[in-house]
């Protein structure tokens, strides 16, 4: 079956893989992505996109793509966990490596994909949580 080009809707949004803010309009046809456009009035873009905001969208349909958290179980496989269970995994991680290393041991580096509200909780997460300023962001693409 032949889809005519009217099947595909666009929809406005900021690529999300980096702290630039490019807009663009995602191309979707039957609920999926098949296309990035390059919005031509983005503040941020003026109609350009490098290779990651223009091609690697296929991540977002992907059979692999994590929807869930994984937790190391005793056989040393990954299974899939609740989130309390993920973070209290997590925390207690954190935790253990603080008291046998010191705090130093801990070091925040932020996604450039997270939105700033993220980074701000990332930030406070190590300065109040560990009482260090051991924290950076990745926001370069
Ligand atoms: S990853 Fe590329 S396209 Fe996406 S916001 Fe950053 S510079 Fe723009």
């Amino acid at each position: 079956m032949q889809l005519s080009a009217s099947s595909i809707t666009k929809t406005r949004t900021i690529c999300g893989y980096c702290g630039v803010g490019c807009s663009i309009d995602l191309m979707v046809r039957n609920n999926r992505i098949v296309g990035v456009q390059p919005a031509m009035d983005g503040p941020a873009n003026e109609g350009a996109l490098c290779v990651k905001g223009q091609f690697a969208y296929d991540y977002v349909h992907h059979p692999e793509r994590l929807t869930h958290p994984l937790v190391r179980g005793g056989d040393g496989q990954l299974h899939r966990a609740s989130w309390d269970e993920a973070l209290d995994r997590a925390a207690a991680g954190f935790l253990q490596v603080a008291e046998k290393h010191g705090r130093y041991a801990v070091y925040g580096v932020a996604s450039g994909r997270t939105p700033s509200e993220a980074d701000y909780l990332m930030q406070k997460f190590i300065r109040v949580g560990f009482g260090t300023h051991y924290i950076d962001n990745c926001s370069r693409a």
